[in-house]
Parts: structure tokens; C-alpha cells; sequence
């Protein structure tokens, strides 16, 4: 594969994402607002400005928090303008299917094929290349963007035209939510009694409330290691972007007349956990903290 990749927003997920481009052999112009996170991406080729990033570019990919960074990004800072016609556009940030679909318009006019592909896996997905890309948009795009896909991850699924991708991924947030918070609460309340959390937590993973908090990614600090409860809740995925993509749920769920109160519950959870507890920069399994005030996540 010859493409010219550019790769705009550096952060936890798209450092390791571009640099495993970058490994595959394939040449990579990276640029990210944070001048140091350039440099982290050995072998990538640092611009000065995205729109550097998008120009003579066969493809050009974005990591960005908020829908807000993607429209300004693409409409505002003109990068739709800059990439030449026939470039394919991936969006792997999670955002608002409202604002995917917006670029993705804007995109077809401009001749441009644009795919809304977030992620799911976490930051050791990105490094390892295991993510899975849940995408949104025409099956030909897809099709072009797979071998791509294939180099960052390990799992592909066509959830429908743009902004499909964005709602499946809210989707499943939201569920992560819940379990992780449902996870913690058992946990404290089983500890509350007497249990030693590993025990309990063996025991709950090979019974009927075995979920994927409880496998690979243990809230309780001292039960499961490296995870971010064995390093004080650091790195991981931030409580401030669980709490963006809660309420993305809710926009969602409104925008349907969809009943989520249990994504209502975890959204203000995690709300009250970040605003009280002043977690924002916290991994979201610290939401143990919440029922337990005084783990601070270190074995
Ligand atoms: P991050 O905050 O670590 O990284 C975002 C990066 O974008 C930052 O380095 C920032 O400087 C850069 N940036 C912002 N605006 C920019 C602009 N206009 N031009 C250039 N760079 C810009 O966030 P992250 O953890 O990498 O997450 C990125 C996206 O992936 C989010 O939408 C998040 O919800 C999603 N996600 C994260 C995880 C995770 O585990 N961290 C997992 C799945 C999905």
C-alpha cells in the first residue's frame, strides 16, 4: 500500500493509532495541536497547521474529543477544502451522528468520501492495534479504508450510512456505563460485607453477572493488574469523555423519544462523580470511587 496518510489529533488514542501506520511502512503527516505529541509519533512527518496535514493526501484521518473539534476542523479550518477530489476522509473521534452526517454532506460536495469510523477498545487497543472500528458511511468508502483499518485494529463492522457508526458507538457507551458503574456498586457492596473483592470478583465473573469490567478491566484497585485502577486511575478513558458520550446518549435517545433511564442514572453518576470528586482526568473505572470515597486506585 502506497497512500499518503494525513493524521490530525495526537491524544491517547490517535498517537498510538498514527504510529502503527507510520510501523506499517505507510508515510504519515501528523500534526496535533500539543507540538510534543508530533514528535512522540516516531517516523511520522510533522506539519504545521492540519491544513498541511490534508495536503496531497490520499487519505486523511482525524482523532479529535468533540463534535465541536470536528466541525471546526473540516468546515471552519477548511481541511474539506484542501484535500484533493477522490480523498478519503475517516472521522475516528466519538461524536454526535448529527455533526458525522453534517461533514459527510459537506464532504460529497466537495467530492470528497468521508466515513465516520469511531472506535472501541480503549488506549491499549490503540497501541496494540487491536481497536475495533464501528463505521458509518458507503460500502465503497469502507472498502478502501479496510486495509487501513486493518493495520489499527482488529475488528471492522459496517453499522449503515454516516453517522450510523456514531450511533452504534454511543450505543455500546452507554452500556459500558452502566456496567461499569453496576460493577462497582457490587463490588462495594460485597467488600461492605466482609468479601475480599478478587474473590468476589472471580466469582461474579464465571456467574451470570460476568461482563467486560470484570474480565479486563477491574474497578477495584488490587484486584486485576495493569489496569488504571492499579495505577491510581490514570490514563485509560477519562471520566470527562464517558460523561461527553453519556450525554451524547441522551441528545440521542431525545432526538428518538427513546426511554435510557438507566443511561439518565450513569450519566449523572458519573456527572456528580467528576464535579464532586473533581475526576475529570480520571480513567472512568474510578467511578469505584464514588461508592468508596477512599481508594485513590493504588495497590
Ligand atoms: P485526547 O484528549 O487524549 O486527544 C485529543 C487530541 O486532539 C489532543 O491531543 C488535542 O490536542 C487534539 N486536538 C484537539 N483539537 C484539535 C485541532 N483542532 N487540531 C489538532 N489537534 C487537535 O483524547 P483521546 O482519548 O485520544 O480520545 C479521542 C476521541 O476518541 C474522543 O472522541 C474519545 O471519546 C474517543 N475514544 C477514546 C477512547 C479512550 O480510551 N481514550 C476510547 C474510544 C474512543
Amino acid at each position: 500500500m502506497s497512500s499518503t496518510i494525513g493524521f490530525v489529533g495526537l491524544g491517547n488514542m490517535g498517537g498510538p493509532m498514527a504510529a502503527n501506520l507510520v510501523a506499517a511502512g505507510l508515510e504519515v503527516k501528523v500534526f496535533d495541536l500539543v507540538a510534543d505529541l508530533m514528535d512522540k509519533v516516531q517516523g511520522g512527518i510533522p506539519q504545521a497547521s492540519a491544513l498541511n496535514a490534508a495536503t496531497d493526501v490520499d487519505v486523511f484521518i482525524s482523532m479529535l474529543p468533540a463534535g465541536v473539534h470536528v466541525a471546526g476542523l473540516y468546515l471552519e479550518q477548511g481541511v474539506l477544502d484542501r484535500l484533493p477530489k477522490g480523498a478519503l476522509a475517516i472521522d475516528c473521534s466519538t461524536i454526535d451522528p448529527g455533526t458525522a452526517q453534517q461533514v459527510a454532506a459537506a464532504a460529497a460536495d466537495k467530492g470528497v468520501a468521508m466515513l465516520d469510523a469511531p472506535v472501541s477498545g480503549g488506549t491499549a487497543g490503540a497501541q496494540n492495534g487491536t481497536l475495533t472500528f464501528i463505521v458509518g458511511g458507503a460500502a465503497d468508502a469502507l472498502q478502501r479504508a479496510h486495509p487501513l483499518f486493518d493495520i489499527m485494529g482488529a475488528n471492522v463492522f459496517h453499522a449503515g450510512a454516516a453517522g450510523a457508526g456514531q450511533t452504534a458507538k454511543i450505543c455500546n457507551n452507554m452500556l459500558l456505563a452502566i456496567l461499569m458503574a453496576g460493577t462497582a456498586e457490587a463490588l462495594s457492596l460485597g467488600v461492605d460485607n466482609g468479601l475480599d473483592p478478587k474473590v468476589l470478583s472471580d466469582i461474579m465473573k464465571q456467574s451470570s453477572g460476568g461482563n467486560w469490567a470484570l474480565n479486563v478491566y477491574n474497578p477495584y484497585p488490587g484486584v486485576m493488574d495493569g489496569v488504571p485502577a492499579s495505577r491510581a486511575y490514570q490514563g485509560g478513558f477519562l471520566v470527562d469523555l464517558m460523561a461527553k458520550d453519556l450525554g451524547l446518549a441522551m441528545a440521542t435517545a431525545e432526538a428518538s423519544k427513546s426511554s435510557v433511564p438507566l443511561g439518565s442514572l450513569a450519566r449523572n453518576l458519573y456527572r456528580v462523580h467528576e464535579q464532586t470528586q473533581g475526576a475529570g482526568r480520571l480513567d472512568f473505572s474510578s467511578i469505584q470511587r464514588l461508592y468508596k470515597p477512599e481508594l485513590v486506585g493504588e495497590q
